[in-house]
């Protein structure tokens, strides 16, 4: 099981946050020795766009900042979660160096914590450019070559986190071949727990009218495997920057909201905590504004 956060000491971690308050670093520590964070409970981010200038803003928002006081919000959260997913567009627009770099900073209360980071790859990522300045998200052998995915072991349900990046700054995504084969053997090697499926791109069964695939090319293939994998309760995704819950058959499809800017007016971003529990799955949905008239809407999802 990978466990994806990067390693900074603390000299170093002293040395890059010089604004951060004592008693919030007093705080901070120590999140991997105590008891008290949940095993079942994760923070789920998307689409956090987050540019290489800290100041750099779109359709009014900074994303920078948005994504500073998400975390923010996900560490003071009770029940203390006991990993962060971003599920893809960790980067702006064409997964520069410069936005790694920032992201890095922007999540350096987390790796000082010791709370677990996974971050998926969304079409405006490059995973050579995240490994770069993340350097500890490298898996040291990775289970499909040229693609970054992991599985999560929590006592109720497997995270399977994928790769549907195709080409940096093109919009289709695409699982392919072998990580679908893979996926099938990981998950036939977990038939016992839920799983739970993580990628960037919303399924996408035909093109558009206009011949377009902006969405996930290889949704067919994906849920003929999951179809006779009922172990499988949930593909949970962002790229749409809408927060959504439907049902596939069985499987429920999660949209998780941005955490940068929404593609249309009042819908809320933010970021979701996750609860596994005995028989599904409890949503609460944290907008960032937290006058939203979602904010805090909680949602049971079951399965049998
Ligand atoms: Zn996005």
């Amino acid at each position: 099981m990978p466990l994806h956060w990067p390693h900074v000491s603390r000299r170093e971690f002293l040395g890059q946050a010089a604004g951060v308050t004592a008693s919030v670093l007093v705080w901070r520590q120590g999140w991997a020795e105590d008891s008290r964070a949940d095993p079942h409970s994760l923070a789920l981010l998307a689409d956090t766009h987050v540019p290489s200038d800290p100041a750099t803003t779109a359709r009014d928002v900074n994303m920078t900042n948005n994504l500073r006081q998400a975390l923010a919000e996900v560490m003071a959260h009770a029940p203390k979660v006991s990993g962060v997913v971003v599920n893809g567009d960790c980067a702006y627009l064409k997964g520069l160096p410069g936005d790694y770099q920032n992201l890095a900073q922007v999540v350096q209360p987390l790796v000082e914590a010791e709370l677990p980071l996974h971050l998926t790859m969304g079409n405006h990522d490059n995973r050579e450019a995240l490994y770069a300045a993340l350097s500890q998200q490298q898996p040291a052998a990775p289970p499909v070559e040229a693609k970054h995915v992991s599985v999560l072991e929590t006592p109720k349900a497997n995270w399977f986190l994928l790769d549907s990046l195709t080409k940096t700054d093109v919009v289709t995504g695409e699982l392919g071949a072998a990580q679908l084969q893979w996926l099938a053997q990981a998950l036939d090697a977990r038939a016992d727990k839920p799983a739970l499926l993580v990628a960037h791109h919303n399924p996408q069964f035909e093109p558009a009218a206009n011949g377009d695939w902006g969405g996930l090319k290889d949704a067919r293939a994906l849920f003929d495997l999951v179809a006779s994998r009922r172990q499988v309760k949930a593909y949970i995704f962002g790229h749409t920057h809408d927060w959504r819950l439907t049902k596939l058959g069985d499987v429920h499809l999660v949209n998780l909201p941005p955490v940068a800017y929404v593609f249309q007016a009042g819908r809320p971003n933010g970021w979701v905590h996750a609860m596994v529990q005995d028989g599904g799955l409890r949503l609460r949905l944290q907008c960032l504004d937290n006058a939203h008239a979602l904010h805090q809407q909680t949602v049971e999802l079951t399965w049998a």
